[in-house]
């Protein structure tokens, strides 16, 4: 099914309304229905699947942007907490919105990495969930209001599951949520607009744990939507860790690349002052007459984060300096003199007789046309590590 286009499939434009997809869905799924139509094969059950992602906002925008592989990948259902808010729509409603069939919520919940390296602070997650409707009991109507569901023919979940065998989506019939018959319009109950589903405003306290890592999951039983027979599903918080503008971080473990020194504090000594995740301030030096390299690699042992439910321990911070060298005519002719007479000796060269001597010039990247036809980068620049592959 991977190269499915759900709109064609459906037989509507792109930008086609939800009134459009679901016109063309029942019009297609009676066509194709595997009883009055046996040989069309996977065509029920692709159709079937184009209306479950078109109809569902949330599943349109996630393929709308991804595709099919944004579907599949997405199939753990991802949302920001303020994402679901703004996402959520009434069951029945004009947007289309259907009841869930999974239980589990997953609600990401961003955190800074300070926030990470100090702990403790609760947090509080508001989100909705579905809940059968106490007005019906999840019926969406009487009993006697009751109609056979058009575009399944009434075989709903069972059936539909026998002809879809182990399909990786769910194979409920999407109009009648599998339930075989829809209520009619006039006598739906109200407080669910007829899909048995309301929806409840949920809050959540989480304190968040030290050195907690990045997409952890903490799981909440019970607290997720509730099914058609009654029975809640997880509420699944992730905590995803924001980048950060001066560290980075793996595992416990901190890293400040690319730290810029002037070659004096390359040579001289060097101090700089930061303030640590947990707002103290600290300070990195080095001794005059101490060295520091270009792309040279500095630790701080016990300078990271917290290690996850171990509190006594602390990963460590790691320090990557660059040395920034002053821009040409920096010195006079006698300042020069002087320097040298400071730094190590140059080596002294004889030229050969007869040598011809050669003013270097600035190389910069520019473009050019590309006559090997490969990705730009490589045609662009010719950087020494294309060199060393080619004559490698
Ligand atoms: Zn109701
Ligand atoms: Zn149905």
């Amino acid at each position: 099914m991977d190269n499915l286009n759900l709109y064609e499939l459906l037989g509507v434009a792109p930008d086609a309304t939800d009134d459009e997809i679901k016109k063309n869905y029942r019009r297609l799924a009676k066509e194709f229905h595997p009883d009055k139509n046996p040989d069309a094969g996977d065509k029920f059950k692709e159709i079937a699947f184009a209306y479950e992602v078109l109809s569902d906002p949330e599943k349109r925008r996630v393929y709308d942007r991804h595709g099919l592989k944004g579907l599949q990948e997405g199939a753990e259902g991802f949302a920001d907490a303020s994402d679901l808010l703004s996402q959520w729509f009434p069951f029945g409603g004009a947007t289309g919105g259907r009841p869930k069939r999974e239980g589990k919520v997953v609600i990401k919940l961003e955190l800074t990495l300070e926030e990470i390296y100090v702990g403790g602070m609760e947090k509080t997650l508001e989100y909705s969930r579905q809940k059968l409707c106490e007005n019906c009991n999840g019926d969406g109507g009487p009993q006697d209001a009751h109609e056979s569901c058009e575009a399944c023919g009434g075989v709903g979940r069972a059936a539909a599951f026998t002809f879809m065998g182990l399909s990786p989506f769910d194979a409920t019939c999407p109009a009648c949520d599998g339930r075989g018959f829809t209520i009619k319009d006039n006598r739906k109950c109200s407080p669910c607009r007829g899909s048995g589903f309301v929806e409840e405003k949920m809050k959540r306290d989480l304190i968040v744990e030290r050195g907690a890592p990045h997409m952890l999951k903490v799981p909440f039983a019970k607290e997720g939507h509730q099914m058609r027979g009654g029975e809640f599903g997880d509420l699944i918080i992730v905590l995803a860790q924001q980048d950060h503008s001066t560290f980075q971080r793996r595992h416990a473990n901190l890293y400040m690349r690319d730290l810029e020194i002037s070659l004096t504090e390359a040579l001289c000594g060097y101090t700089h002052c930061f303030n640590h995740l947990d707002g103290r301030s600290v300070c990195l030096r080095t001794q005059p007459g101490e060295v520091l390299q270009h792309n040279h690699i500095k630790m701080l042992r016990g300078g990271g984060m917290p290690v996850f439910n171990s509190p006594a321990d602390t990963g460590d911070l790691y320090m990557k300096f660059k040395v920034k060298f002053p821009e040409n005519g920096f010195a006079t002719a006698e300042q020069m003199a002087l320097l040298e007479e400071v730094l190590p000796p140059r080596e002294h060269i004889v030229i050969p007789e007869g040598a011809e001597e050669v003013e270097m010039t600035d190389y910069k990247p520019q473009a050019r046309p590309n006559p090997h036809g490969d990705d730009e980068e490589h045609g662009n620049s010719p950087h020494f590590e294309s060199v060393q592959c080619q004559t490698a």
